[in-house]
């Protein structure tokens, strides 16, 4: 009889684990709290308004397609991707904006107008990026597990150990004067959820997901990659279920015996939670954690975020599908996130409106938008101090887009820490998990699997590699390829 694996949260670590594991032979069911799957990247839909609830930015396509293709799938068997053109656009302040377009050697000549001689620096700059992509993805990233610091000792990563210990700003603001251009490239690591001067260098292979790889959207959003994941799942049997909160993980004699899901114990043989690692060890007794308070309380966090979605019954001008909104100065608003952790007097912030590209989202005549503004996380949340924001960034959007939208609103829903938590069981309502410093690296992130409960295991972005969609797919297959391996040797 085939070993049950119980499968805790519905995010893409616990999606793409699941599909490993069942095309193994295992019995697999995923447990999801809420009343849908795909864990942050949920999808939340008001008055013919569609929103993914989270991630927006489908970068490192050839991740994805190496997750169907070890199922014999293409990535277009289940979903169309286009590739977005302009990418993004960033604006730096009143009719000062950049558009960063769909190939490197038009982002060249944009570099070159605003700095002499920057296209030949992005060019080299972009070629250690690509070569670190190459290592960093194809070499390392799904041989990581984390479990020993040697696995990160190649040929390869030993002519860069420079690299690991420089950071991104530093090598940035060696090659580029322009204040801009800087912050175009030391953006992408943001989403690693660090400070670029607290991002090892080796990490430049962000810019080469975002320059070299480019942008991509699946026509009806991030959805349609957890549906597909679903779909695949199905097919390989895998049992999915809503609205099953665990509340218990039972041991007997040292070992996971058990999961309870409103009070009824579901027998496992091995349990994965891919719901935040913090709060899966309180399911059970301290003396099986591995990890103290304290421990998590000195990590350093990705933010949170306040979020709002939007509907407006216009068309929106001047704005494309990604916005970035760079307009006042990055370092006092990270500080605010890493250092003191307050919520930051002038937000940079994030727009998104995917109803420019596929009308369907909203409405005919309409335009719906999500709103990103990092934060710490942590942070005293309530509805003042969400107004108080939504009230800073749409004047901020009005003045420099040259539009009135405050009476086009037809309704805003906010999110914040206080959801994140109560929605997630998120550590301190992080967004993205823990960030990927150089002392959160690879073998220095928790454990994928319990060194107290032998047949418990964990994926997601608290563990390896780290924050993102890309990094959570990784993610269940490194646990999967783990328990597949520990069970051989049984
Ligand atoms: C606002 C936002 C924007 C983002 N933007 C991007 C982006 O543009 N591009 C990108 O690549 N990444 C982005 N990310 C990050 C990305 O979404 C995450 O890194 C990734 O989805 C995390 O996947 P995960 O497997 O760790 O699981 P999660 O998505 O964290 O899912 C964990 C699941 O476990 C469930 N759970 C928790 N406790 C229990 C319990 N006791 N019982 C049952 N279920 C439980 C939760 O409800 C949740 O569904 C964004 C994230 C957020 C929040």
């Amino acid at each position: 009889m085939s070993k049950k694996i119980s499968i805790i949260g519905s995010g893409f670590s616990s999606l793409a684990s699941a599909c490993y594991l069942a095309k193994q032979g295992y019995e697999v069911s995923v447990f999801e709290k809420n009343n849908s799957l795909g864990g942050r990247a949920r999808q939340f839909k008001k008055e013919g308004f569609t929103f993914d609830m989270g991630p927006s930015w489908y970068w490192m396509p050839d991740v994805f397609d190496k997750f169907f293709n070890d199922f014999g799938k293409k990535t277009s068997d289940y979903y169309t991707l286009k590739k977005l053109n302009p990418a993004y656009k960033v604006f730096f302040g009143k009719n000062d904006f950049i558009e960063i377009e769909d190939s490197l050697e038009k982002i060249k000549k944009v570099f070159e107008k605003h700095e002499k001689g920057s296209s030949i620096a992005l060019e080299k700059f972009m070629a250690i990026a690509k070569d670190n992509y190459a290592i960093a993805v194809t070499d390392l990233l799904y041989k990581m597990p984390g479990l020993s610091p040697l696995e990160l000792i190649t040929k390869k990563t030993v002519l860069k150990a420079g690299s690991f210990l420089s950071n991104i700003r530093k090598e940035v603001r060696k090659r580029f004067k322009n204040k801009k251009l800087r912050l175009l490239l030391e953006f992408p690591v943001l989403f690693l959820g660090a400070k670029s001067s607290n991002t090892p260098a080796f990490y430049s292979f962000m810019n080469h997901a975002d320059y070299g790889l480019g942008t991509w959207q699946p026509t009806n959003g991030f959805y349609d990659v957890v549906l597909a994941m679903v779909d695949l799942g199905k097919s390989l049997g895998v049992k999915y279920y809503v609205d099953h909160e665990v509340t218990s993980i039972n041991i007997v004699d040292k070992k996971v015996d058990s999961i309870t899901i409103s009070n009824k114990k579901i027998k496992s043989d091995i349990v994965v939670s891919g719901a935040d690692y913090a709060h899966t060890e309180t399911l059970f007794n301290n003396k099986f954690r591995q990890y103290s308070k304290k421990y998590w309380s000195k990590r350093t966090w990705a933010p949170s975020s306040l979020l709002f979605y939007v509907g407006f019954d216009k068309k929106l001008k001047n704005v494309s599908h990604h916005n970035l909104f760079f307009d006042t100065d990055i370092d006092n608003h990270a500080k605010n996130i890493y250092d003191i952790s307050n919520w930051p007097k002038d937000p940079l912030f994030y727009a998104n409106f995917t109803s420019i590209t596929n009308p369907k989202t909203a409405p005919k005549g309409c335009e719906n938008a999500f709103f990103l503004i990092p934060i710490a996380t942590n942070l005293d949340d309530n509805n003042d101090v969400r107004e108080k924001y939504f009230e800073i960034i749409i004047k901020r959007l009005e003045s420099l887009t040259g539009q009135t939208l405050k009476k086009n609103i037809i309704f805003k829903t906010s999110y914040c820490v206080n959801d994140f938590k109560e929605d997630y069981n998120s550590y301190g309502g992080n967004a993205y998990g823990l960030a990927n410093t150089l002392l959160q690296t690879a073998f220095l992130r928790p454990k994928i699997r319990s060194k107290k409960l032998k047949n418990l295991y964990f994926s997601g972005q608290l563990t390896v590699p780290g924050p993102g969609v890309p990094p959570a797919i990784v993610s269940g297959k490194l646990v999967s390829d783990l328990i597949i391996s520990n069970e051989k040797t049984i």
